[in-house]
């Protein structure tokens, strides 16, 4: 007999807490579950919007002869940002993404690093966090 995934883990069952968190409800983990999935159709929106915008200066710039050097100048600055700002957002997208696939394995809450829970409270303000408080400060200062 095969058992699925989801029988094997009830929604909210597996997700560990932090000494002195209420356990996860399961209305608690749909909702973070909800939230994943619209920041990842956000971000991927936001995607494609930037990567338009992308394609419409890349355009631009490639019969830029003839124009203001200022006008090109700041063509080029806008690119970048747009640049930026798509990386930073395929970036939260892919947290995201990865913090779900977690989820539906039933690894979700735990540190990426240490192992020890992420915390409810963290996780609520941050769906997408892989990492405890501690470690992520820690990788930060790297
Ligand atoms: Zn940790």
């Amino acid at each position: 007999m095969t058992a699925t995934k989801a029988a094997q883990n009830p929604e909210g069952a597996l997700l560990p807490v932090r000494e002195g968190e209420d356990p996860w409800t399961a209305e608690e983990v749909a909702e973070l579950r909800a939230e994943l999935t619209s920041e990842v159709e956000r971000m991927q929106q936001a995607i494609a919007v930037v990567e338009a915008e992308l394609a419409e200066l890349l355009a631009d710039g490639s019969d830029g002869a003839g124009r203001d050097p200022a006008d090109v100048g700041s063509s080029n600055f806008e690119r970048d940002q747009e640049m930026s700002l798509a990386s930073n957002t395929r970036e939260m997208l892919e947290q995201n993404v990865h913090a779900l696939r977690l989820l539906d394995q039933g690894k979700y809450g735990t540190c990426e690093s240490c192992g020890n829970p992420i915390g409810k409270a963290r996780l609520q303000a941050f769906p997408r966090a892989t990492m405890c408080v501690s470690c992520k400060q820690r990788a930060e200062r790297r």
